[in-house]
This record gives structure tokens, C-alpha cells and sequence, in this order.
């Protein structure tokens, strides 16, 4: 049972929590907060956790959305009747041959391009050797010493928060293997099953160099590639759907030494916070082995998310192990100049520069411009808004808070929202004219979200009455100017900007039905003649 990559680890022996994907269970949130304790756990000091540097490397598979699958026709989709999608060549049949997909290549070129690789352009496929249940074909096509891209980088924020590249060291295209199912059949306990729909579906596998040193940047790390992935569209990204998995490897050395400490492969884990829970455990693991004078061995480990913990799980394997030699049935990859060109006429404008656009063009701070890029649908949703409404800024606060907390509160996704473009431009010119408070937005919202309607139905329907009888509001605004004697003292004195006390008070009293406009010049005229 040598010889897995990372790509199926977790099926084997995750915990049903991350098998079973979806939401974290009871137990899985319970791993979290043990992780968050750990140091307890371990008993090392901040002294003694300061004297070691951990470094971190991380290997990152990824499905690409072909439509088929990397080397046969069969359709490349998540789920299916087990065992449907597969074929002679995907099964590994005798004489069945392997036929590149064209799109699985332009995905990879595009995938590697974005995250400034230089591309090779003659790559070679190569079988890795192993033998595991799930791989029929007893070897798993890869690449190997010409991989199709390498050098890259993904640029993170260190500790003190300044921008730090970190090298890829390769990206390359390899095909997935099938999968084992332990739990779910009458006779789960003495018997697994096989489903072989996934064999063959395209991925590509992006390692990076061990420039990272924390957990928090293998975090940010990560989160860079994944927006970079789903802006350039070759995948889909899904953790739970396991479209996106990590390995992680991690060592800690004394600060200041020149070379590397034995590290840890860590295996099943399946989401950004618990790669970075992951690691930190490990981190002081590896800590306290060399305090006590023991020595870190090198291997792969297994995350268990209800424990909050690794299990060593193997020593680690080596290349020699696969036995990789040179793919027969598969001529060499040629991306030539001209297909090199074409394929990145189709490359998006990426996040790092959606960024600084969207700061500048619409005055956004650096926090809301980050959210609104992290997900390129919000990016679109945000620009589209923005660019019809009378400020972006309010735009901007209303999604990235009321409509986002609600999106979050239904669980659904913004393509699900019931409130459009059209909507959210309404809602912000209503609140950026005063035409409603911001109460009455969060209660039209809320309306919006309970009844599934968008949010111009819902206000021309509930549209907050509103006062707009001028000699009503001036009995309110008499009323007011009577109680507070001190602020119209400090209005005659010269302090014009206390007339929004005024208004204040006077919304307040009216239960925020005065019409902003008709109020804001009724306060300032009707105070300019106590004044006079
Ligand atoms: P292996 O020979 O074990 O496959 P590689 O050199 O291919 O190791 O590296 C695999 C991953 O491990 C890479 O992401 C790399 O950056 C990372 N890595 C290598 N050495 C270390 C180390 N000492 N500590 C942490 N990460 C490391
Ligand atoms: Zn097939
Ligand atoms: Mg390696």
C-alpha cells in the first residue's frame, strides 16, 4: 500500500466527517477548538516555540472542468451511478490506448500561466508505478522530470504584512484515480466497494517550493490559488466535492540553521482552516520531539479531524518507488508558441490586479477591494452594481454586510440571491439619498430574503410611508428645537453642523418617515430663524 499520491488519501482513511464532506460536523468543530488549545496540548512555552523556524511546502492537486476525461470520452462529472462513467480506457483494459484531452492541456497552460510559471514546450508524460484497489491500470499517468510548467509564484503577506512571493516549483498534468468506499453498504463493516467513475479525470498538481513559514501563510497561500483557479475557470475548486485537495508538508529547524529540518507529509485534510490547524499540531509535535531530544521522522501523516491530531500513517515513499518511466502509449506534449498564444487570449484579468483596479476606480480601502475579488462572481456582481448606482462606496458596504450576512444566513450563494443587480443599485441610491434609513433597508431585506423576491418588488410593496406634509414636519421640528435649548444655543454660537442632532431627533419622532430632504432644509431654515 506504497505509493499513494495525495489525491485519494482521504477516502481510505478520513474520518466520516471529511469523507462524508459538507458542513463541519459537531465532532469536526470540536477538532477545531482542541486545535486551537494545542499548546496546552504539547506544553511548550512561547520561549520554547520561539526558538524554531517551521517551513512549510504544499502540494495542491486540482480536477480541471473538462467535460471528458483526460484520456478517453467518458464525461468527467462529479457523483453518477458508481461505475457508469468509465470505459476500456479509463478501466485500463488490455489494448485499450490513452488519447490526450486538448482542453485538459489548455487548462493547465492556463492554470500555469496564471500563476507565472514559464511553460515547457515539450513535456513529457510518465507512468507512476503503484499498486492500490482503486487504479485498475496498476500505474497512474503523470508527469515527471519534464513537467509542463515550472517556476512560478503566488505572492502571500508575511508577518509584518508585506507582500512575500513564494516559488512554485512545478505545475504539472496527471490523471486521477478511482475511489474506495468504506461506509454506507449493509456490509460496510467486513467489505469496501470501488467506483471507478473518477479514474481518469484530468488534474493538475501545483507544488510549491518550502518558502513558506507559517500556518497562516500556507492559509493565504492557499486562498491566492484557489481565487486564481476559479478566476481563470479550469476548475471548480470544491474541497468537499474534492475537487481541490492539499497535502501539506511541514518541518520546523532552530532559527537560524542552515538546513532544513526532516518534515511531515500531511495527508487528509480537507479544508483551508484545518491545513492551517493541521500544521500547527504538527509544528509543535515536531517541537517537542527535538526538545526532548528525540528526532523527527520523515513520513506521511494523517489528519483526523474529530481529534484535532496526526497519526503517522507511513514512511514516507520516494520517487524511486514508482518506478516512473517515460508513458509509451503517449507522445510527447508540443505546446508550441502559436497554441502558447492563443491559449492566453482567453486568460481573465486575475484578483491581485482586479484589486488595485477596483480600489482605484471606485475608491474602495484595500480590505473591501480583497473581499470583493476573492470571488470573481461577487467581483462581476460588485462592478455591474457599482457602475449603475450614485456611490460604489455604498454599493460596496451593503453587499459585503447586509446582503452577504443574509446570503450566508440562508446558505446560498450569490447566484442565488434573490436580489439583483437592479435590486441592490435601488437599495443603495435609497440609502445614499436618505429616501430610507438604514433600518428600513435591513427590514426590506429582510423581507426580500424570507419571501424570495427581489428587492424593487418588495419596496414598491412596502415602501416606508413617508411624510412628506411640510407643515407636519415643521410642527415636529418646533417640537424638537423647544426641548433642546442648549443645541440651539450652540447653533446660534456658530456650530452649524449640530442641525443633524436636529434631524436626528426629528427622524426619531417621526419613526423615520420624514422625507430626508424635506427635513434636512426644513431644520436648517427653521433653525436659521431661531438663530435670527
Ligand atoms: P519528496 O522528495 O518528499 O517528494 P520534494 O522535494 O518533492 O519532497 O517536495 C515535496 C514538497 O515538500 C514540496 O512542496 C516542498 O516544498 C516540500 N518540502 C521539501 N522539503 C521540505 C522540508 N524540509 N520542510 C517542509 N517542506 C518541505
Ligand atoms: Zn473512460
Ligand atoms: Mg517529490
Amino acid at each position: 500500500m506504497r505509493g499513494r499520491n495525495g489525491a485519494s488519501a482521504w477516502e481510505e482513511a478520513g474520518p466520516p466527517s471529511a469523507r462524508n464532506g459538507n458542513r463541519l460536523s459537531a465532532s469536526a468543530r470540536a477538532g477545531i477548538d482542541k486545535i486551537n488549545h494545542m499548546s496546552a496540548a504539547f506544553a511548550l512555552s512561547p520561549e520554547v516555540l520561539a526558538k524554531y523556524q517551521p517551513v512549510i511546502g504544499l502540494e495542491v492537486h486540482v480536477q480541471l472542468l473538462t467535460r471528458s476525461k483526460a484520456f478517453c470520452g467518458c464525461r468527467n462529472e462529479y457523483g453518477g451511478e458508481p461505475n457508469t462513467h468509465v470505459c476500456p480506457v479509463c478501466l485500463g483494459l488490455p489494448g485499450a490506448l490513452p488519447v490526450l484531452n486538448r482542453q485538459a492541456v489548455e487548462f493547465a497552460v492556463l492554470a500555469a500561466k496564471a500563476i507565472g510559471c514559464r511553460i515547457r514546450e515539450t513535456s513529457v508524460f510518465a507512468r507512476k508505478n503503484y499498486f492500490y484497489p482503486d487504479l485498475p491500470k496498476g500505474y497512474q499517468i503523470s508527469q515527471f522530470d519534464k513537467p509542463i510548467a515550472e517556476h512560478g509564484e503566488i505572492i502571500v503577506s508575511d508577518a509584518e504584512g508585506n507582500p512575500k512571493p513564494i516559488g512554485v516549483t512545478r505545475l504539472h498534468m496527471e490523471e486521477d484515480a478511482g475511489k474506495s468506499l468504506h461506509d454506507g453498504f449493509p456490509d460496510s463493516a467486513s467489505r469496501s466497494y470501488i467506483d471507478l467513475n473518477r479514474c481518469g479525470t484530468p488534474l493538475v498538481e501545483i507544488v510549491s517550493e518550502p518558502d513558506l513559514r507559517s500556518p497562516d501563510e500556507a492559509f493565504e497561500y492557499l486562498t491566492r490559488l484557489k481565487e486564481i483557479l476559479l478566476y481563470t475557470g479550469v476548475s471548480d475548486c470544491n474541497m468537499e466535492e474534492g475537487s481541490l485537495r492539499c497535502d501539506a508538508n511541514v518541518s520546523v529547524m532552530l532559527k537560524g540553521a542552515d538546513r532544513f529540518g526532516a518534515k511531515a507529509e500531511v495527508k487528509n485534510v480537507n479544508s483551508f482552516r484545518y491545513i492551517r490547524a493541521a500544521l500547527q499540531y504538527e509544528i509543535e509535535r515536531q517541537i517537542g520531539i527535538l526538545e526532548e531530544g528525540g528526532r523527527v521522522v520523515q513520513e506521511s501523516r494523517l489528519w483526523n479531524n474529530a481529534e484535532g491530531r496526526t497519526y503517522s500513517m507511513r514512511s514516507k515513499e520516494h520517487a524511486h518507488d514508482y518506478r516512473y518511466f517515460p508513458e509509451p502509449d503517449l507522445p510527447p506534449l508540443v505546446v508550441g508558441a502559436e497554441w502558447q498564444r492563443q491559449i492566453l487570449s482567453a486568460m481573465p484579468e486575475l484578483p491581485e490586479a482586479r484589486r488595485s483596479r477596483l480600489a482605484s476606480e471606485f475608491g474602495l480601502n484595500a480590505q473591501d477591494a480583497a473581499t470583493l475579488t476573492t470571488d470573481r462572481e461577487l467581483g462581476n456582481f460588485f462592478e455591474s452594481a457599482a457602475k449603475a448606482a450614485k456611490s460604489p462606496k455604498r454599493v460596496a458596504a451593503i453587499l459585503l454586510s447586509e446582503i452577504t450576512m443574509r446570503l450566508r444566513a440562508a446558505e446560498i450563494r450569490l447566484d442565488q440571491s434573490p436580489i439583483s443587480r437592479e435590486g441592490l443599485v435601488t437599495a443603495a441610491d435609497l440609502v445614499e439619498s436618505g429616501a430610507i434609513s438604514s433600518k428600513q433597508l435591513k427590514q426590506l431585506l429582510d423581507a426580500c430574503f424570507s419571501e424570495g423576491c427581489d428587492f424593487i418588488a418588495i419596496y414598491e410593496r412596502d415602501k416606508p410611508q413617508q411624510i412628506s406634509d411640510t407643515g407636519a414636519i415643521e410642527t415636529m421640528i418646533d417640537q424638537v428645537i423647544a426641548a433642546n435649548p442648549a443645541q440651539v444655543a450652540q447653533f446660534k454660537a456658530g456650530k452649524r453642523t449640530v442641525a443633524a442632532f436636529f434631524i436626528g431627533q426629528v427622524m426619531r419622532l417621526s419613526k423615520g418617515q420624514a422625507n430626508p430632504a424635506l427635513l434636512n432644509d426644513l431644520v436648517v431654515k427653521k433653525l436659521d430663524e431661531a438663530a435670527g
